[in-house]
């Protein structure tokens, strides 16, 4: 059995806990390696490396940190296909997913090499009389991050590149679901010439996060996850004095408009619902349509399901992969049974075609779903496209406003005018205009509101500077024995 260990100090190190989990290739439904879980001994031991690493890394200065980070742009870029199949074997999502996965984590690294600029600080000479004020923004020290099963190799890649660049030190806690795109990425960084300690990866579950979140060492965390979990990093780390940044789940509406173009809009609904199974945060995941255009709209998207082929990633024609458990699969075909029950109407169900190996589900599409109904209240991260009618824009708009979560939304229209609008007033963090799955690119910054996110800082990009690093100002003067005056008023501007 293959055996997933910790990487500290740019080496494979293993833990003392004698605690493993299971990882699955969920195209075949068979455990393939055992990932180490952490025990809190095992935290302090890679705290300990990246607070020993930090002082040197700190004063290392910023073209020799970029030219690292350079080196891993090419070696990133060179191993595009391996980091790939290793998605395809632990997460299950088909190739040309798992090489999108990795050229927009790779966008991250890219923007990183020219952190640099943006650690510039202001500087404004003769503030008052001899006296030249400036800033600078430091960085943190050690700094974890958590991230979901999801994006095993680019949600790692959104937090690691800025945040070693910026002068900390690292520590990441992958998902326990596919931890090897991980470690293959950390000797990818020894490679390139990242000296020990700067980045660490420790496996484990929720014994590792709650240590990191009471670590007296660990200065910021920044989560990626599901809500729930989102929310207690959040209370739990500020309350421990860190700082924190968490994004959580998602249900993302597609608001289609009489005047869209339908053709266009189903084929996005469709990529956008059941793409990588619809196991995305930005998935869209709720169609709102517009009455009048509703039922040909229902058709067109029934019509292009069935032929989206399901199968492994192993099978270059797979356009749809595997769930990533069998729990996970099984959760997502009972929110299509229960739907049901609850008067919404089934109109293709993805669940009795179920493969018999591996965690496997068809795509399901379901319509007249309504607030109060399972499938529509809750997140189901899974290939369940559902369809909301609405009378209007007004009333879709409103159904957006009122759910519970804000990270992604869309809407389709040839009138820009109403576009423009939607992006005003919808209370949404990332918003599409005939763009379904609007993820941001790297030199903005990616983040949902309400349920979406706890904290201030949304992830990469500019605010991902501001969040792995803090502001300080100095007042200074050098002394000039002309205006040298004994002077007990508080200091003003002279
Ligand atoms: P999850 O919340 O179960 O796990 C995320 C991380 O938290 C993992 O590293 C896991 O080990 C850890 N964790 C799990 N339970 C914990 C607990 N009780 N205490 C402490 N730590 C715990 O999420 P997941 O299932 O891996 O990922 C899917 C979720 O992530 C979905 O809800 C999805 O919407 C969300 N997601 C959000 C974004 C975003 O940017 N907003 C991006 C990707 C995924």
């Amino acid at each position: 059995m293959n055996r997933i260990s910790h990487w500290i100090n740019n080496k494979v190190v293993a833990g003392t806990s004698g605690k493993t989990g299971k990882v699955f290739n969920p195209a075949t439904g068979k455990q393939e390696s055992e990932v180490e879980l952490a025990n809190i001994a095992d935290v302090d031991a890679v705290v300990a490396a990246a607070k020993a690493a930090f002082p040197a890394w700190r004063a290392t200065n910023l073209s020799r940190r970029a030219e690292i980070m350079f080196r891993m742009r090419e070696l990133v870029d060179a191993n595009r296909k391996e980091i790939a199949s290793l998605l395809t074997q632990e997460h299950g999502k088909v190739p040309s997913d798992a090489l999108g996965e990795v050229a927009r984590g790779l966008e991250n690294i890219e923007f990183a090499c020219g952190v640099p600029a943006l650690l510039k600080g202001g500087y404004s000479e003769q503030a008052s009389t001899g006296v030249d004020v400036y800033s600078i923004r430091q960085p943190l020290g050690v700094v974890a991050g958590i991230t979901p099963f999801n994006f095993p190799a680019m949600v790692p890649m959104w937090m690691f590149a800025n945040a070693i660049m910026c002068g900390n030190t690292f520590v990441l806690k992958p998902s326990e679901k596919d931890p090897s795109a991980s470690m293959f990425v950390a000797d990818l960084l020894r490679q390139a010439g990242l000296p020990d300690g700067v980045y660490n990866v420790l496996h484990g579950d929720k014994v590792a996060v709650d240590r990191l979140l009471e670590h007296p060492d660990v200065a910021a965390l920044s989560f990626v996850g599901s809500t729930p979990i989102a929310k207690y990093v959040y209370e739990t780390g500020t309350k421990n004095g860190k700082r924190v940044q968490a994004l959580g789940g998602a249900k993302n509406h597609m608001l289609v408009l009489p005047d869209a173009d339908l053709e266009m809009a189903a084929d996005a609904a469709v990529s956008a619902a059941y793409g990588s199974a619809g196991e995305r945060c930005m998935a869209v995941s709720v169609v709102l349509a517009v009455d009048t255009v509703a039922d040909a709209l229902v058709e067109k998207i029934k019509s292009r399901v069935p032929n989206i082929k399901v199968g492994a990633g192993s099978d270059p024609a797979s356009e749809m992969g595997p769930l990533i458990s069998r729990e996970h699969r099984d959760k997502v075909a009972s929110y299509v049974t229960n739907a049901a029950k609850e008067g919404a109407k089934v109109v293709l169900d993805g669940t009795d075609k179920a493969k018999d190996e591996g965690f496997f589900l068809n795509p399901s599409l379901i319509d007249h779903v309504k607030p109060g109904m399972k499938c529509y209240d809750e997140e189901i991260f899974g290939p369940v496209l559902t369809v909301m009618r609405v009378k209007s824009y007004d009333e879709g708009l409103k159904a957006i406003n009122e759910n519970q979560f804000g990270n992604g939304t869309a809407i389709f229209t040839r009138d820009g005018g109403v576009a423009r609008q939607f992006q005003y007033e919808v209370n949404v963090g990332m918003v599409g205009v005939n763009v379904p799955i609007p993820v941001p690119v790297s030199y903005y910054s990616f983040g949902g509101w309400k349920a979406s996110l706890f904290g201030d800082q949304h992830m990469y990009g500019p605010e991902g500077i501001n969040f792995f690093t803090r502001g300080k100002v100095v007042t200074s003067r050098w002394p000039d024995p002309r205006t040298s005056q004994v002077d007990l008023g508080f200091p003003q501007n002279r």
